[in-house]
């Protein structure tokens, strides 16, 4: 017979419990924690005092209750002492980040990437670089308790190797997180995501679709990727490489894709797919940019630009609607280059939703645009990085050296 958890079992999960509650919702006060986690006051009290010790919850007099009697303290994330470096490799652009918990960004730095200048393995030592800069720049009493990357690719489960990534050169596997952690120095492991996996994520827990259960994300860069969650939990699949939904096909025999297929959702819906029907596919024009070019052009009047987001519309109705007769989300998110194209096809996609989509799977389905925008994947990178310390905060942090 297997035994019940152990009373040290139970402790490590309502320590991360109720660390989970500071970290998602902010400051909150010790009675509100005992009515939403469902425990008895002692029992926070003795969690506070736990956390407070480790020195990642300070704990606070409410400045005004305007109620008589005493009033509960408040408990704070230490964000400007405990924090984690998040990483974000995208198609245009690279940034860092030194979030705290609470997920306050508390310094960042970005940079212009050009396509296919460095390949992955590369970039690993320009990103390290720049988290080494900022730790220079912190105070002595700070601690970082982890540290994780979003990469457009496929990341095997498990290892965080990037295995495949047509836009990010990868023409082996990369073992990036042990590149970008032995550049770091810091003696902490560095977890990798895939990028929309991770942006759905964010959604999931601070953006959009917060307290959502079951969403769709999509997210649209060079190419198309998404997080499927479904009841809280994200699909990862058998190897870790579920949700690629740029790769549902919805024109046979339609444009090529860079995964050898013709006629995914990413071949007809992609940047280049809407550059070109606009007319407007150039080198040197590509990114948000140029997408946004396409949308301001139809709003103002442009034929061609508006012929284009129709038929792109189209077909990103079309995967949409064969995604919502799976999954039954609540939610459908669009991120990336996405939240403009969809901005510019909303009429065509909900038509085609109508026409696609099952009666009782879209009658309740919200269709959204992301609302950490830009910052979705690299929010997404800091939630994976703080993932560890909200599983065994006590732990995490005795051996982050405090
Ligand atoms: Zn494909």
């Amino acid at each position: 017979m297997r035994a019940g958890p152990s009373q040290e079992d139970i402790r490590r999960h309502n320590l991360g419990a109720l660390l989970r509650h500071v970290h998602l919702g902010g400051p909150i006060s010790r009675a509100e924690l005992t009515s939403r986690m469902g425990l008895n006051r002692s029992t926070i009290m003795a969690l506070t005092s736990d956390l407070t010790a480790a020195g990642l919850v300070r704990e606070e007099l409410p400045r005004e209750t305007g109620r008589a009697g005493r009033p509960s303290l408040v408990v704070r994330p230490e964000s400007s002492r405990v924090y984690v470096f998040a990483f974000d490799v995208s198609p245009d652009r690279l940034a860092v980040a030194r979030v705290g918990l609470g997920g306050l960004i508390l310094d960042r730095r970005e940079v212009a990437r050009e396509r296919d200048a460095l390949a992955l393995g590369e970039l690993a030592g320009v990103l390290a670089g720049f988290a080494r800069q900022m730790r220079r720049r912190t105070r002595d009493d700070t601690v970082c308790v982890g540290a994780a990357a979003a990469v457009p690719g496929g990341v095997r489960k498990g290892d965080g190797v990037v295995t495949f990534g047509p836009n990010l050169m990868v023409e082996k596997a990369v073992p990036f997180g042990e590149e970008l952690g032995r550049r770091l120095g810091l003696g902490l492991p560095v977890s990798v995501g895939n990028d929309a996996n991770l942006a759905a994520l964010a959604e999931h827990s601070r953006g959009v679709g917060a307290a959502v259960k079951d969403l769709v994300y999509l997210h649209g860069d060079v190419g198309i990727g998404g997080g499927i969650i479904t009841g809280g939990h994200l699909l990862g699949g058998h190897d870790g490489y579920g949700g690629e939904v740029g790769h549902i096909v919805v024109n046979p025999g339609g444009r090529a894709c860079g995964c050898g297929s013709h006629g995914c959702l990413e071949a007809e819906v992609g940047e280049r797919a809407l550059l070109e029907a606009a007319g407007r596919f150039r080198s040197g024009q590509h990114g948000r940019d140029a997408v946004r070019a396409v949308v301001e052009a139809a709003d103002r009047g442009d034929i061609v630009a508006q012929e284009a987001l129709k038929r792109v519309g189209d077909w990103l109705g079309l995967g949409i609607a064969n995604l919502v007769n799976i999954f039954n989300p609540e939610m459908v998110i669009f991120g990336g280059m996405l939240r403009e194209v969809y901005l510019g096809s909303a009429a065509q996609v909900r038509s085609r939703l109508t026409l696609h989509a099952m009666a009782p799977q879209r009658e309740r389905l919200r269709l959204r645009t992301s609302s950490l925008a830009d910052d979705a994947t690299l929010v997404g990178a800091a939630e994976l990085a703080f993932a560890h310390v909200l599983a065994d905060p006590l732990e995490v942090l005795a051996r982050a050296g405090t």
